[in-house]
């Protein structure tokens, strides 16, 4: 085809009154005629290159795609209807006739206008038309995207938001998940919103969009919707609201109410709000719980906060009822309770100020509560005080009259009548000095002149000598003349005598006490001073008392005495001591009594005591020193008797074996006189031995060696008997043996002793009598005593302790045989163990020996 017949053409295109265009099978404007500058509102330049489908009415995209396929299929022209959108939005209905021509691989179209003339548009058009506008005419951006993210459709707003945010310019086919200049979080931010889309879900979001920075950022409410083509999704409408307005009345009122929370709960005193349906908790800080004691959740609703606060089901349902009428007035004055009675969690009481806002209209109910319970007791405190004065003011205005500056009456009350004897209408306007003619010499003359010149009020205590009675006056002065209060207190001067003939009393008995009593204040002024203490002391009480005591005894300063009475004072306790006066030389057993006034100080004179106390120490210790030495001596005896004894045995058993071979060599071979001596001396040297054998034993008795044992004293005699057994004839003996008790005793000393005393009572028997022999026993409290009798020579009473001394004997070795050891030895040991010995004996009649053993003897 040549370049003029190209031309001829378009031009022939450009004259037809239709539209005649050539599009791509990718959908594109080729060629179009000019009549689309007059039914479309572009230019034919505007439309060349563009997707033609763009221009299509949203809703015709599916038809047209459809018809598409059917003007490739078919050799015929191919005639459809759609709406295309005009430049200026709006909705055209075209009457499209299609070709295809396979070989260029193009489609040709004419098209026109189905309703040309306006007035003739159908009313679906219409509404379309006016769809469209409303699309582009909203604030709101609107746009829809295909399987692939890929834009379909947008609105102006969608548009300009992205040219005034992004500096970009979007269209058609545009891949929504490349936008550039949007960050990629925020970018898979929408593609999960797109995805969740697809899947089925309508989404509806907040968000704030990323945008210029010149710009104020906002808020976008997104909505997206899929679109079914069927079953299938094939795309997404999407809506964005701008709310940011909504968004920052919503952040301000966040904010306020944050404001308001914040003053709730720090403004001093309890808020809640109720729902007045439901009576619900709607809000409550946490001075309301505070104040009504409660913790929170215990007073969720209006039920439950009166059944807590008033436990008390009368004074709840009396509260209950009055509040409830209070509101239901609608009253505001009513609506507020003060010093109301309310119980904690704890039982405790207390008072509050309480409020009620009914807000009617919203359905709530404001509450407020101030706590006020110290305000009450204190105003109660106050009541009470300002009761117990007005009962006293009372009784001081008991009496009262009133003169005129002359002394005449101008008013008499009741009391005061009564108390004068007078009635009312033969006073007033009397003279007080002629009514009462016995004041003119009275003191109550004095004061009420004084009160005249002085120009001040007087009180005085009145004997009224007619009366015998005693008044408490007043008397003050006012601008017509006096006013005269008066009172009958008698019985307070009664009251106060009795107390002081009381005092008085007390005082005599405190003077008539035996011992000195002092009493001192604090600084140690004396304030009492009886008379003991006046002699003791030797002072006279008009000069001690109102002294201080170290002036008065200053020689008694650092003494004990000061160190005692401080501490009394300072530690508050009673102190008890002695104290030598020098001075006076004498000795004082001193107690002190704090009280808090200072301290009462009894004394009393000990000195003979104290000498006493000091002559008997000295005795004790000579006593002491002279025991000592006694043991000591006695110890040295001991000790010599011991060695004696010990040391001449030797030499002793020698000049006996000498005697004894002396004896038997040169016996009858001497004259008689010879062998007389020799005797003798035999004799006496054995009888020596024998009392070096017992002084030995006495020595050695109860020495310090020996132990103590468990004895069966049964066993302990028989063992004794059977010694005199081999020796006497013992079967002669009347015998009376008590079961005896066992003891712990040193078994050498309890033999010593029964064989020394049985031994004694068979030697000491009477020959004319069958020898009797009796140990019997007797248990006491801490001890044994035992009793071996005999019915022997007996012993005269002078001998009894005589017996008991070493070598003291009562016969010669003629007589009986003997020491005078044995008994000696019984003693030495008995004592040592702590008992004692004794005998009882008639002469010629028998003897007693008694002995006793403790039951514990100390080791
Ligand atoms: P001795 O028997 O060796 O003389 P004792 O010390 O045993 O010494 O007794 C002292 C004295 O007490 C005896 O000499 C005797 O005179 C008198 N005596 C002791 N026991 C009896 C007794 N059972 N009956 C009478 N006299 C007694």
């Amino acid at each position: 085809m040549s370049k003029s017949s190209q031309i001829t053409l378009q031009d022939f295109m450009d004259i037809s009154l239709d539209i005649v265009c050539v599009i791509s099978t990718d959908g594109k404007f080729i060629s179009v005629s000019k009549a689309c500058k007059k039914i479309w509102g572009y230019e034919p330049e505007d439309l060349i290159g563009q997707y033609f489908i763009k221009y299509i009415a949203k809703e015709d995209h599916l038809k047209t795609v459809e018809t598409n396929k059917k003007i490739k299929s078919r050799t015929a022209p191919t005639q459809f209807e759609n709406h295309f959108i005009h430049k200026n939005g709006h909705v055209i209905s075209m009457l499209w006739s299609a070709k295809y021509d396979p070989k260029k691989n193009v489609i040709y179209f004419i098209a026109k206008e189905t309703y040309p003339n306006k007035h003739q548009e159908s009313t679906s058009a219409k509404i379309l038309l006016a769809s469209q506008s409303i699309i582009n005419g909203t604030q709101n951006i609107i746009w829809s995207i295909d399987r692939e993210y890929k834009l379909i459709a947008f609105n102006d707003s969608m548009k300009l938001r992205f040219k005034r945010a992004l500096k970009f310019d979007i269209r058609i086919g545009q891949d929504m998940l490349s936008v550039p200049l949007l960050n990629e979080d925020y970018i898979k931010y929408w593609k999960s919103l797109y995805d969740s889309c697809f899947g089925g879900e309508t989404i509806e979001v907040e968000i704030t969009p990323p945008s210029n920075k010149d710009l104020e950022p906002i808020w976008i409410h997104a909505n997206l919707t899929p679109v079914y083509e069927g079953e299938e999704i094939t795309g997404l409408v999407c809506h964005g609201m701008d709310i940011t307005d909504k968004k920052k009345i919503e952040l301000e009122l966040q904010k306020q109410n944050e404001l308001v929370k914040n003053i709730l709960e720090h403004i001093p005193m309890g808020i809640a709000v109720h729902q007045i349906s439901s009576g619900k908790k709607l809000i409550q800080n946490k001075d309301f719980s505070k104040t009504y004691g409660w913790p929170e959740d215990q007073l969720t609703d209006v039920d439950a906060f009166f059944k807590n606060v008033y436990p008390a089901e009368q004074y709840r349902n009396e509260i209950k009822a009055k509040i409830l009428a209070d509101i239901q007035s609608d009253d505001i004055s009513r609506m507020k309770w003060n010093e109301i009675k309310i119980n904690t969690k704890q039982g405790k009481t207390k008072y509050v100020d309480a409020k009620n806002i009914p807000l009617t209209h919203q359905d709530l109910m404001i509450s407020t509560v101030i706590d006020v319970t110290e305000k009450v007791t204190n105003k109660r405190e106050i009541e009470k005080a300002l009761l117990e004065k007005n009962n006293i003011l009372e009784s001081i205005s008991d009496s009262f009259y009133a003169l005129d500056e002359n002394y005449n009456f101008v008013y008499i009350n009741q009391t005061a009548l009564k108390i004068m004897g007078k009635e009312q209408r033969s006073l007033l306007g009397k003279n007080l000095f002629v009514e009462f003619p016995e004041l003119q010499q009275s003191v109550f003359k004095e004061y009420l002149e004084e009160v005249k010149q002085r120009k001040k009020s007087a009180h005085f205590e009145f004997y009224y000598e007619k009366f015998d009675q005693w008044f408490d006056e007043n008397i003050y002065l006012n601008h017509k003349g006096y006013s005269v209060f008066f009172k009958d207190i008698s019985e307070r001067k009664a009251i106060i005598q009795a107390l002081k003939d009381a005092y008085e009393k007390e005082n005599e008995i405190l003077e008539s006490i035996s011992d000195a009593l002092l009493v001192v204040d604090k600084d140690f002024n004396f304030t009492y001073f009886n008379q003991q203490a006046e002699k003791l002391l030797k002072i006279k009480k008009k000069d001690a008392l109102g002294k201080n005591q170290w002036d008065l005894f200053d020689y008694a300063k650092g003494s004990i005495a000061e160190i005692e009475y401080n501490k009394a004072m300072q530690n508050n306790e009673t102190r008890t001591f002695d104290y030598h006066n020098e001075p006076l030389d004498t000795w004082f057993n001193i107690r002190a009594y704090p009280s808090e006034h200072g301290l009462s100080i009894y004394f009393r004179d000990i000195t003979k005591d104290i000498n006493q106390k000091d002559k008997l120490k000295k005795l004790n210790t000579s006593l002491k020193q002279y025991t000592k030495k006694l043991e000591q001596s006695n110890k040295d005896l001991e000790q010599f008797a011991y060695i004696a004894s010990h040391d001449l045995q030797e030499p002793l058993r020698m000049v006996i074996s000498f005697l004894n071979l002396l004896k038997n060599k040169y016996e009858n071979q001497l004259d008689d006189k010879a062998d007389t001596y020799i005797n003798f001396a035999i004799e006496g040297a054995k009888r020596m031995r024998q009392i070096i054998i017992d002084l030995l034993d006495y020595s050695r008795a109860g020495s310090e060696n020996d132990e103590l044992q468990q004895l069966d004293l049964n066993e302990e005699v028989a063992e004794v008997l059977s010694l005199y057994h081999n020796s006497l004839n013992t079967n002669k003996i009347d015998f009376q043996i008590e079961n005896l008790p066992e003891v712990v005793y040193s078994k050498t000393g309890i033999r010593q002793i029964f064989q020394n005393l049985i031994g004694n009572a068979i030697k000491y028997a009477d020959i004319n009598k069958t020898p009797q022999l009796a140990i019997l026993f007797t248990e006491e409290k801490d001890n044994f005593q035992f009793v071996v009798s005999d019915n022997g020579i007996g012993i005269e009473n002078k001998y009894f302790d005589k017996i008991f001394i070493i070598f003291q004997r009562l016969h010669t070795k003629k007589d009986y045989q003997g020491t005078g050891l044995g008994l000696a030895i019984c003693k030495k040991i008995i004592e040592k163990y702590g008992g004692s010995i004794w005998v009882e004996s008639e002469f010629g009649m028998g003897s007693k020996f008694y002995f006793t053993i403790p039951k514990n003897i100390e080791a």
